[in-house]
């Protein structure tokens, strides 16, 4: 009998159906007018209103640079709670999905953390619901519950440590050293990969981005084969026979760092799409080619896009600004719990990094 807990057909066609919703949400193309207009009035708005926009990688393009022209930050999940502990702004506008905006919340309580858009989800956290993983926890009484930064606040407070994917493999590899054994949630293909990795104790919750399981390892390997000097760059949260085919496997962060250093000219890239915008930056001159994520049970042909990171956008930014609307509010005592284990995390990746 498997230890690991399954998703119901029912929760997964529901994550599904809200990701299509997100998809028709998507507001049109600007014009390069409407666009530099609304670039005046957001950067103008956040500065009157000592507001910092901190973006994630997956968003648009002009988020991002909106964010770095106005002394915001653009990053992965772990940096940007990292730099909305550290910056002084009064208001922190969070460019990417509800749980980046919690635990932005969680780490600086006494600034407002505002969405763009509230309704930016995340299919990991959806599949990973408080009620059920609390009592999923309760039958793993004798394990360290890590859990990834892709999960509510809710979650994290029953955890004993979060992880990103950037201190996956040192994390959990540091706790197996230590005989501890894991409950791992909520993201079965980056539980799976560290468990291969380390041959650590693992049971896994079984949830997945509905971005990276679309991504297929038998057209991955025929496009490698017509392009034999590309590098595969993957993101953990794909399927095992994807990963199989990496060269590099890494977050966010170590797939841009990994495009500037490594030594080619072309790269077949197997995360969300709006990574491209700062790959191109850090490797100018360089062929960057979405991997392959078509055909059957796929959410589009070939997008490897988030729904929910797309309804990040100026328009919606500027509501935001204007209206002081989608604050995130979290119990306190919820709060200090998942304060616990998003700080033991940042500790150790610091330990991690300077040791
Ligand atoms: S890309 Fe996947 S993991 Fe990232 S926010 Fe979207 S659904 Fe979640």
């Amino acid at each position: 009998m498997s230890l690991n807990i399954s998703i119901p057909n029912t929760r997964q066609k529901t994550i599904r159906d809200l990701a299509v919703q997100a998809e028709h949400r998507r507001n049109p193309r600007l014009s390069a007018t409407q666009q530099d207009e609304l670039l005046t009035r957001t950067k103008s708005l956040l500065k009157t209103q000592n507001a910092v926009l901190v973006a994630h990688y997956y968003v648009d393009a002009e988020l991002q640079d909106l964010a770095e022209e106005t002394g915001g930050f653009v990053g992965d999940s772990l940096e940007m709670a990292r730099f909305g502990l550290e910056n002084d702004a009064d208001t922190i506008i969070v460019a990417g999905v509800r749980f980046m905006g919690e635990t932005a919340k969680i780490l600086s309580p006494e600034k407002r953390v505002l969405m763009i858009e509230t309704s930016a989800e995340c299919s990991l956290d959806l599949a990973c619901p408080g009620d059920e993983f609390n009592e999923f926890c309760d039958m793993h009484p004798d394990r360290t519950v890590v859990v990834y930064a892709n999960t509510s606040a809710e979650v994290k407070a029953r955890a004993d440590w979060v992880a990103t994917s950037s201190i996956a493999l040192d994390l959990i590899k540091d706790l197996s050293t230590r005989g501890e054994k894991i409950l791992w949630a909520p993201d079965k293909f980056l539980g799976a990969y560290v468990q291969k990795e380390t041959a650590a104790d693992m049971v896994l919750w079984q949830g997945s981005c509905i971005v990276h399981e679309d991504f297929k390892a038998t057209a991955l390997e025929a496009l490698k084969q017509h392009l034999p000097d590309a590098k595969v760059l993957v993101h953990p949260e794909s399927p095992g026979p994807v990963i199989a085919l990496a060269d590099v496997v890494g977050s966010t962060t170590q797939i841009i760092n990994a495009a500037r250093d490594l030594d080619a000219d072309t790269f077949i890239v197997a995360t969300e799409r709006g990574i491209f915008h700062k790959m191109q930056q850090a490797a100018p001159g360089k062929t960057f080619i979405a991997a392959p994520n078509a055909g059957e049970g796929a959410m589009c042909e070939s997008c490897a896009e988030c729904p929910w990171m797309k309804l990040n956008d100026l328009p919606r930014l500027e509501h935001t600004l204007k209206t002081g609307k989608n604050e995130i509010l979290i119990d306190e005592t919820v709060r200090k719990q998942a304060a616990r284990s998003i700080t033991r995390m940042v500790e150790f990746n610091t330990r991690d990094r300077t040791a």
